[in-house]
């Protein structure tokens, strides 16, 4: 694979910009200005996302009422958009579904794997693993009272912690703080060697990195749908349960969603035979409407050749900011092998915080991870190459003039 060369002009750039295949994508998007480098927190809306809530809440709401749920398909979108973002994901039909959030499809999907290995007591997971993930995985062994929680240090080696305990390996495919891509069929293929089920957390890769689920056998995943999916500000998140484990997997949320008829409203649980016995409670419509709208523009996008774009990006950051920035105080953070990246690329810097608060003052929006990490998420349908080129000029005038160091950036947000 090709890269584009350390360039010296905004022109050298603008002239990949002028080649790229995926450049029309970015007229999908309500863009507003400036350079949006936190498409890996919170994606942008898609235009077509108020076509679609109006539809929905000045027709089929008001117009159909309860009968919307059949005839509008309301009941049915958890499994429709679960295929769609299957398709995103390597996984083919009737096996993902959209619910919840990312924390609590963690639960139901590790308690499923702990039940079907009941004679080991282990979870394995990793330091770089995202917190939430690690949070409930950790309550999920408490609440068991028979589990225990193996965190490898961060970057360690996970298929060498993996043992005859080890019930599942837990992990993220790109690390949030780093976007450090994981070996994903690799490490589900360590964990099935020694008698072990992989869950992985699909959150970051999940539109922009290729990913099989069915190819490399993962046993269990689930993710965000509001990052690079662009499915608005908390949007319900996706799992995944390999047909083979469907019939025996049993998640605690035993709600009536995940019954086998939850219209016979009978006193005793049946779970329903495949993948929709993960489902708990009634789905939420308005928010699938929004969401859909996001997965209409990812599906459109070849997934390879967003890949392509996105490592092409990431390589000219960068080439960019270790040239134009050298001896100010920036060092790489995330892996310089290109096929080891995700699509994200960070930095160190001593006072990261308020370099982040005053880049986004220039309307450069990245955002900052504890302890001093510099984030940029490089979502390749919105973002130009001329963009890139900005944000590597906006972090020299940052840096350069010391634009940084007033007490008022340094107070942190709520959400950082
Ligand atoms: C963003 C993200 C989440 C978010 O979880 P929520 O339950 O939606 O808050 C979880 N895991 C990873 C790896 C993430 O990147």
């Amino acid at each position: 694979m090709g890269y584009p060369e350390p360039m010296t002009t905004r022109d050298a750039a603008a002239a990949l910009d002028a080649d790229d295949p995926l450049a029309p994508f970015r007229d999908l998007f309500d863009l507003r200005g400036g350079v949006y480098l936190a498409g890996n927190s919170l994606g942008p809306p898609p235009r077509a996302v108020r076509a679609a809530v109006e539809r929905l809440v000045g027709e089929t709401w008001p117009g159909e009422l309860v009968g919307g749920w059949t005839q509008d398909g309301w009941i049915d979108l958890p499994a429709v958009l679960g295929d769609r973002i299957g398709r995103l994901v390597g996984a083919s039909e009737g096996q993902t579904v959209v619910a919840d959030s990312t924390s609590v499809n963690l639960f139901k999907v590790l308690a499923a794997a702990l039940a079907l290995r009941p004679e080991r007591t282990e979870v394995v997971t990793e330091a770089g693993n995202f917190p939430t993930d690690v949070y409930i995985a950790g309550g999920l062994a408490r609440q068991t009272g028979r589990h225990r929680l193996t965190v490898v240090d961060d970057g360690g080696d996970v298929a060498s912690a993996i043992g005859p305990d080890t019930a599942v390996v837990a992990l993220s495919h790109v690390g949030f703080r780093d976007g450090r891509l994981l070996d994903l069929p690799g490490v589900t293929a360590a964990a099935h060697a020694a008698g072990a089920l992989a869950v992985w957390d699909l959150s970051h890769s999940a539109g922009v990195v290729p990913v099989a689920l069915d190819g490399a056998g993962v046993d269990f995943a689930v993710g965000c749908t509001y990052k690079y999916l662009n499915g608005g500000p908390g949007a319900p998140a996706f799992l995944y349960v390999a047909r083979r484990h469907q019939g025996d997997a049993a998640q605690p949320l035993s709600g009536w969603m995940g019954h086998a008829r939850p219209f016979a409203l009978e006193l005793g649980y049946d779970p329903a035979p495949g993948i929709g016995r993960m489902l708990t409670g009634t789905p939420p419509v308005v928010a699938l409407a929004v969401l859909e709208a996001g997965l209409d523009v990812a599906l459109r996008g070849d997934i390879e050749a967003v890949r392509r774009k996105s490592l092409a990006l990431s390589e000219l950051l960068i080439a960019l900011v270790e040239e134009r920035c050298a001896g100010l105080g920036v060092s790489l953070v995330s892996p310089r092998q290109p096929e080891r990246r995700g699509s994200q690329v960070c930095f160190r810097h001593a006072h990261a915080y308020p370099v982040v608060r005053a880049l986004i003052e220039r309307g450069v929006v990245g955002d900052f991870r504890e302890p001093d990490v510099l984030r940029f998420g490089l979502a390749p349908l919105l973002l130009r190459y001329v963009d890139v080129w900005d944000a590597a000029e906006a972090l020299h005038d940052v840096l350069a003039t010391g634009a940084w160091d007033r007490p008022e950036l340094k107070v942190r947000r709520r959400v950082t």
